[in-house]
């Protein structure tokens, strides 16, 4: 079998993949923080290491990987939503974690073997504060731990930034009680407004980064073999990952590839809040076939970007047609076994080229040399390396019709021309955010909206 070549981001080159112990291969995903729903950006990291877990359980055995994605669930920003809301911060990060798991679920994902909570490793977290505080890494001012980045000789070296790079990239806040401005802080006092924990230092709460610098040590080990997340985490959080693992671990290797992937534009804009075009993942899953969503995701290689728009996913969705309507022709033939066609197995392995597999899938539908069973256990094993076909072609196209009636029958000629009048009067007293709203539903409703010298027509999609 070729080998497995993945893009690390620490030697910023393609390398072969060579585990510690193929017996146990590890990964870990930075998760979400769980105080709001989850976006389409954020699908994308997930649901790309998805096609990396597959490929190594297909590579190594299913028993023999162990893949964990990590809760964020102590965080400023769910104590300012507890806060604001009057509820314990449970309330919200039970809610949003669970909100998560189903919404990649619906995208075909697998579970990973386990997900800790920040919560849960509160222990460990103060274990490896300590240990970086008397191994001289980190000190303590006024009721707040830091990382002492001057302690640390190759902080910087998987962003490849230099110390005023860095101090600006983080934006850190320069308290007067930093002993240099790049230091990071691993407890930070709480009050009576924030969720506090008993520790040496006073009743307090952890920092991010040594949240998932605790939980990999407690769940996969001191060295691991694979460590993911989007590329707006290699600095700062990845790079103080390594700074306290490293430091806690007297200089034992932390992870051996770091894996990064590209962002999710809107269009070719940023998704942004401050631009009004976040997609969550809820609102696109019950808009679109679920499996459609998860093959535009992965349309282009992961580490490229990738400009999200409704042609996209409707280029996905007749894809998807092209393959059901084939397994539903091959729906009389009995297979026994799948398997994983050559040609999608070695796009997959060159550091997940999911383009080049959507192209050796599609070549599998005109190759005449196969048999109708040896075709569809083609289909449905290289299908399933990717988390594709996995639904029965009834499923899929009963899916399918349900997304397109919200699209085409949801509003008639009279509803589009009062709305349409609606977005004028906004425009005219300038509410440009409303104009844009109404723009947007419908748009989603498959009504299209352009604006000419002559006035504002429309047309359906
Ligand atoms: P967050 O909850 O913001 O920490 O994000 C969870 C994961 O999604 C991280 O790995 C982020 O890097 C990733 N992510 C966030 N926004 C995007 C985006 N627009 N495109 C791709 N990945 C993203
Ligand atoms: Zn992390």
């Amino acid at each position: 079998m070729t080998t497995l070549k993945l893009y690390n981001t620490l030697s910023r080159t393609k390398e072969a993949f060579e585990p510690q112990d193929p017996k146990r291969v590890t990964m870990y995903v930075c998760g979400p923080t769980v105080y709001s729903y989850a976006h389409i950006g954020n699908a994308r990291s997930a649901v790309s290491f998805d096609v990396l877990f597959r490929l190594l359980r297909h590579i190594y055995g299913q028993e023999h990987v162990v893949y964990a994605r990590n809760i964020t669930d102590v965080d400023d920003k769910i104590n300012k939503a507890a806060y604001e809301q009057g509820v314990d911060i449970s309330v919200i990060t039970e809610k949003f974690a669970k909100i998560y798991q189903e919404d990649l679920e619906n995208l075909g994902n697998l579970s990973p073997n386990i997900q800790p909570w920040a919560t849960q490793t509160m222990d460990e977290i103060i274990g490896m504060i300590k240990a970086l505080v008397d191994k001289g890494h980190a000190y303590e001012a006024q009721g707040h731990v830091l990382f002492d980045v001057s302690s640390y000789k190759d902080y910087g070296s998987l962003s490849k930034r230099s110390q005023d790079e860095m101090i600006a990239g983080a934006r850190v806040e320069v308290a007067p009680y930093k002993k240099n401005p790049s230091d990071f802080v691993l407890w930070k006092p709480s009050d009576e407004t924030t969720p506090g924990w008993d520790s040496p230092w006073g009743e307090g709460r952890p920092g991010w980064h040594i949240e998932c610098s605790a939980m990999i040590e407690k769940h996969l080990g001191k060295t691991i073999d694979i460590h993911c997340g989007g590329i707006d985490l290699t600095f700062p959080h990845h790079e103080n990952e390594i700074a306290q693992s490293t430091c806690a671990h007297d200089g034992e290797v932390f992870v051996r590839y770091w894996l990064h992937n590209g962002f999710l534009n809107m269009g070719d804009e940023k998704m942004s809040k401050s631009l009004g075009n976040i997609a969550l993942i809820r609102e696109l899953n019950e808009e679109y076939p679920p499996e459609a969503l998860r093959m535009a995701l992965l349309s282009a290689q992961y580490r490229q970007p990738l400009n999200w728009t409704e042609s996209l996913v409707e280029q996905a969705t007749s894809n998807l047609d092209k393959f059901y309507k084939k397994l539903d022709d091959l729906a009389g033939v009995e297979v026994s076994e799948t398997k994983v066609d050559s040609d999608v197995l070695e796009a997959v392995l060159d550091d997940m080229n999911t383009p080049m597999a959507y192209a050796a899938l599609f070549a599998l539908l005109k190759n005449k040399e196969l048999s109708d069973a040896e075709l569809k256990a083609t289909l449905l094993g290289s299908g399933e390396l990717l988390g594709f076909f996995q639904q029965s072609p009834q499923d899929w196209f009963a899916s399918k019709s349900t997304g397109k009636e919200l699209i085409d029958g949801a509003l008639s000629d009279e509803e589009v021309k009062v709305l349409v009048d609606q977005r004028n009067d906004a425009k005219k007293s300038k509410d440009f955010a409303l104009a844009d709203q109404i723009r947007d539903d419908l748009s989603a409703k498959g009504v299209i909206i352009k604006d000419t010298p002559q006035g504002t027509t429309w047309e359906r999609r």
